[in-house]
């Protein structure tokens, strides 16, 4: 079911704009105002929840640390498990990594090996909170495919579309946002 103009709206103001940060000329799109609404942020978990009612999903897979937000809950509303994607470092068993590149430097991300070992030829659906170059999405699906599992879809609250992130995804699996918006 999508979404009314009215929640759309309703959704696109429950979204705090900062300004500067983390560093100068960057918009945050901060979704703790999201997830701090009550209706908000169930009018995000019914809608992903109608979407993927019938996707046959086995895990719902979030990357750190806002994904989580969203994945837990829609995980526990699909009768799917969750995998956790995080930087380096934070995950305690033996891990996947993929590398990716930022404008300056790198990146990584990170899976336990055996997360989708309870189903065999599991249906994942990757989920974080915002797309901009989609650099972390494409790191994080390559990793949820190498350890075994297919990604069906990947989805996003925000998607700073002028970023063309969705672009990268495209090429990889299907992409869907709820919530399109530029960069400012
Ligand atoms: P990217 O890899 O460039 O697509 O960046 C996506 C990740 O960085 C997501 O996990 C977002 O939570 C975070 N992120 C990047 N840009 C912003 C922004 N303008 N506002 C909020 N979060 C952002």
């Amino acid at each position: 079911m999508s979404l009314s103009s009215k929640d759309r709206a309703f959704l696109l103001e429950s979204i705090r704009n900062v300004p500067d940060f983390p560093k100068a000329g960057v918009q945050f799109k901060d979704i703790t105002t999201i997830v701090g609404n009550p209706k908000a942020f169930k009018t995000i978990i019914d809608h992903l929840a109608d979407r993927y009612k019938n996707a046959k999903i086995d895990y719902v897979v979030g990357a750190e640390a806002r994904g989580f937000l969203f994945g837990a809950p829609l995980s526990i509303a699909l009768g799917a498990g969750f995998a956790p994607i995080r930087k380096p470092g934070k995950l305690p068993y033996t891990t996947a990594s993929e590398k990716y590149a930022l404008e300056y430097g790198f990146d990584e991300v990170q899976i336990h090996i055996d997360a989708f070992s309870a189903i065999k030829d599991a249906r994942a659906l990757f989920i974080d909170d915002l797309i901009a170059t989609g650099g972390t999405a494409e790191a994080s699906i390559r990793l949820i495919e190498r350890i075994g599992a297919k990604c069906v879809e990947a989805a996003f609250v925000v998607n700073l579309f002028a970023l063309k992130g969705d672009e990268r995804i495209k090429k990889l699996t299907n992409f869907y946002s709820i919530l399109d918006v530029d960069g400012d």
